[in-house]
């Protein structure tokens, strides 16, 4: 309802003031009724106003350019979600976002860090800049139909289970808005879209820190699709990924299996060195592998295997513990074995570090727009989903969470993020797009994202990001205590990130 109380008053009251007087034939109980509702909604598009503050027709116009931009930003989001395009393969993504910015006027540098689809948009110039972090990696197996049933679009194909299409679209959207309000001369500084690819593997937001496109940014923005509304306070793990491989000798399995040296046996020893592991790790720890290779026929003893493996704990320095000792198995177990082996460093992020200040601002923020409405339709369908997944049947959740205390014990899951915030002082936030308790990385995610509720959720997003984006332009109090807690939270550590010397792996 407040949104629709939004507009300026001096563009609101006069259009209600005439539709006033065609109720002039009215009786006069109907009349007077029809007045008290106007009046009321005076006084409270006056206070919207008031709690806003001096910026307050800034952010007005932020929100009034992503409801004018909502059906390009819908296609845009949609033609994405369709694309279906993984890790380091976004290429019609990537352009699709990377096209609509230019469009809009946006100077775009592609090829950050090397990797094809990783780009900026920027617009404006000078001090400050802020920045904002825009996703569109989707994942394998997820491929869906828009509907609240599991059905693939394309068997096999990939899906947006974690609403990515959303996510950069969004961004695009509340970058988009600062634009405009720069260039009408409102706002003074640099706005800057970060096309940030490989989310879901490898991390691209690795390579772009390593090249130095975060280097001279004031403040980043960020979001992610979610069940419930929120602004982000919690760190998320740091992780490692590593590659284990073991080389031994191939020989017949049966008429000379003496003569060899079998890769597969090292790797079943290590996977139950890890999983007596378990037993003795904090509850913070978690420890993932994927087998990858494990010998090809049954009658050759194999010489070859190879397995994924992924350490996490909620702080870097606790992670890195737990990977020696997983490292040291993986030894252990080639030993055994009497066999060779190696360990390659695929790539690792850090957690999050918060930021309560800025997360306080976007929550004002947030809690100015409301909660987003659903029409019955909406919420039968995120019912429907429900029952589909086996969740209690309430439908969609968009109210506003109260900011929420940062938790002692992160928990859940990771993101490349974080070594943007060990860079950067990053104020996140993440927003309704699916039904409460949607199993996440699912069919049900995807389902969601193509089609209306996802499209409110994004809106919703592009909103409070920029609103709050305003508010740090103007305000340079602000912008100064969040990057002093940064500095207080960083402490003097010195971020290195971690990846391996040489080219990111685009293309694996
Ligand atoms: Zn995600």
């Amino acid at each position: 309802m407040l949104i629709l109380l939004y507009p300026m008053p001096e563009t609101v009251i006069l259009p209600v003031c005439k539709i006033v007087s065609l109720f002039s034939n009215l009786t006069i109980i109907e009349s007077m009724r029809i007045k008290i509702t106007v009046l009321l909604c005076i006084i409270s598009i006056a206070y919207a106003h008031a709690q806003m503050g001096e910026v307050g027709g800034k952010k007005h116009a932020a929100i009034a350019s992503v409801e004018a931009h909502y059906p390009e930003l819908t296609d845009l989001s949609d033609r994405i979600w369709a694309f279906e395009e993984v890790a380091f393969q976004e290429v019609k993504s990537s352009k699709a976002l990377a096209d609509y910015a230019e469009a809009q006027g946006f100077r775009v540098t592609k090829n950050i860090g090397e990797i094809p689809t990783a780009f900026t948009a920027e617009y404006g110039s000078g001090s400050p800049v802020i920045g904002i972090l825009g996703e569109f990696d989707a994942l394998p197996g997820l491929s869906q139909k828009k509907v609240p049933y599991k059905a693939p679009l394309n068997e096999g194909g990939a899906g947006h289970g974690c609403g990515h299409n959303l996510f950069g679209v969004a961004s695009l959207g509340a970058a988009t808005a600062i634009k405009e309000l720069i260039e009408a001369g409102e706002l003074k500084g640099t706005v800057r879209f970060y096309g940030t690819p490989a989310e879901e593997k490898f991390f691209g937001k690795l390579w772009m820190i390593r090249a130095g496109a975060f280097d001279d940014v004031d403040v980043v923005m960020d979001w992610h699709p979610g069940a419930e509304t929120k602004v982000g306070v919690q760190t998320g793990l740091a992780l490692v990924d590593f590659m284990v491989e073991y080389y031994g000798q191939a020989a017949h399995a049966s008429a000379d299996p003496w003569n060899g040296r079998d890769a597969s046996d090292a790797l079943e020893l290590y996977t139950t060195g890890i999983n007596y592991y378990r037993e003795h790790v904090k509850p913070t720890v978690r420890i993932h592998y994927d087998i990858q290779r494990a010998g090809d026929v049954v009658n050759v003893v194999p010489d070859y295997a190879r397995i994924w493996t992924r350490v996490r704990d909620g702080s870097r320095k606790g992670m890195q513990k737990v990977w020696k000792q997983v490292e040291k198995i993986a030894e252990g177990a080639a030993m055994m074995a009497n066999v060779d082996y190696k360990i390659t460093l695929i790539s690792g992020v850090h957690e999050t570090l918060v930021n309560r200040t800025g997360a306080e601002a976007l929550q004002r923020n947030l809690e100015l727009l409301g909660p987003i409405t659903y029409t019955e339709e909406e919420q039968a369908y995120a019912r429907k989903i429900q029952e589909a997944t086996g969740k209690p049947q309430v439908g969609l959740d968009s109210e506003i969470r109260p900011l929420e205390e940062t938790w002692e014990m992160p928990r859940g899951g990771s993101t490349d993020v974080g070594d943007v915030s060990y860079v950067v002082p990053v104020i996140r936030m993440r927003c309704t797009t699916a039904p409460k308790d949607t199993p996440w990385h699912s069919w049900a995610v995807v389902a969601c994202g193509g089609m209306s509720i996802g499209h409110k959720g994004m809106a919703q997003a592009a909103k409070a990001l920029s609103m709050t984006m305003v508010d740090l332009y103007e305000n340079p109090e602000l912008r100064a205590a969040v990057k002093a807690e940064f500095k207080e939270r960083k402490g003097d550590y010195e971020y290195k990130g971690m990846v391996p010397d040489g080219q990111p792996p685009v293309g694996n």
